[in-house]
């Protein structure tokens, strides 16, 4: 076979799992990321007084080759099953995975052995007769590679490619919801019976006590997730009023006076859920050695990441 040069933009875990195939295949592939670490929106804050997964909560498994993975993972100690009290959960088919200590061990872990360039924003890419090199936002220019495979949240992908090929028109009709998202750890345990909860609140639907996950350490630590609408209608508020405004309806919700606030910090997503999917693994244009993967591809899950990129990858590693 042929060794053919990659670069995977997003190391994300769409990205991860389109590079590690690609690099099992014996080709060279690199991974740039804008992030400090590998993982994207599975995502762990790491505060003095604890810990938060303030993206992706937990994911399930399904599919064959996620649950070998996430098998692999369990052996090595980087993932471990949620069993939160979450009246209602049970709605979810089969067990509630987490990384451990954080949600982000997961990639980390996948992305062990890559070659990853972390905190590299790809600002866009040129087709030279050698290849594709690519200009970041730190000056400098990578490449030339034989094929690119974007694995970033839809509009990013979409305005990374225009001009490139006819997928970014598709990536550009994909909506994806904000979310905001509050991380508090209080001062003494919080009373209440419950450890997640999810309902169709317009302000707060979802809610889940962090340190009820395997291996967390520290205070009684919660994420709050605000609604995809009120996230959209608060985008711009400073995170001061949006932390308030959550952990007023926090204790509206839960009927309790909340203990006092040991630490705060909020976080935005601007892309954090698919709304309709694309439906299909991933968009691929071989005569323009272009290929787009991600989770708004298939689904607003974790799982649905890595099979985008999974396959992906393994079709570009047949050659
Ligand atoms: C608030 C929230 C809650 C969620 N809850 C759950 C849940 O409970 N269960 C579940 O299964 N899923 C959940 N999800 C969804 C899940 O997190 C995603 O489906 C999955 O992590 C997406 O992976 P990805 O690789 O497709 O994209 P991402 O994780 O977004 O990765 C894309 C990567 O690309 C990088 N990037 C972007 N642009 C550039 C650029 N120009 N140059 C270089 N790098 C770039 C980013 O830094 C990022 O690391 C949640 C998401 C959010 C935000």
């Amino acid at each position: 076979m042929s060794q053919s040069s990659f670069a995977v933009v997003g190391a994300g875990l769409a990205g991860l799992a389109c590079a590690r195939r690609i690099a099992d295949a014996g080709h060279a592939v690199t991974v740039y990321d804008k992030g400090r670490s590998p993982g994207g929106r599975m995502a762990t804050r790491r505060g003095e007084l604890a810990t938060w997964d303030h993206g992706a909560q937990y994911f399930t498994v399904r599919d064959p080759v996620f649950a070998r993975l996430v098998a692999l993972a369990g052996a090595a100690g980087q993932v471990e099953k949620w069993r939160p009290r979450w009246p209602g959960g049970e709605q979810e088919r089969g067990d509630l995975w987490v990384g451990a200590p954080g949600i982000s061990a997961l990639p980390r872990w996948l992305a062990g052995g890559l070659q990853i360039v972390p905190g590299t924003r790809i600002l866009s890419m040129v087709r030279a007769a050698s290849g594709w090199v690519l200009a970041d936002d730190r000056g400098g220019e990578s490449g030339s590679f034989d094929f690119v495979a974007v694995a970033v949240p839809a509009a990013q992908a979409a305005a990374l490619v225009a001009g490139h090929t006819v997928l970014a028109d598709r990536a550009a009709s994909i909506v994806m919801a904000p979310c905001w998202a509050v991380m508090v750890a209080f001062e003494r345990r919080l009373e209440t019976g419950l450890d997640a909860d999810w309902s169709p609140d317009p302000v707060l639907p979802w809610i889940a006590r962090n340190s009820s996950k395997p291996r967390r350490h520290g205070l009684d630590a919660w994420v709050l997730h605000a609604d995809a609408g009120w996230s959209r209608e608060h985008f711009e508020t400073d995170a001061a009023r949006v932390q308030a405004a959550l952990l007023e309806r926090l204790a509206g919700r839960l009927s309790v006076e909340l203990p006092a606030v040991a630490a705060i910090e909020a976080h935005r997503w601007r892309y954090a859920r698919v709304d309709k999917p694309i439906g299909e693994p991933y968009l691929l244009d071989r005569p323009g050695s272009l290929a787009l993967c991600g989770d708004w591809c298939l689904d607003a899950r974790v799982e649905a990441a890595f099979i985008s990129g999974d396959r992906l990858g393994a079709e570009l590693a047949r050659g």
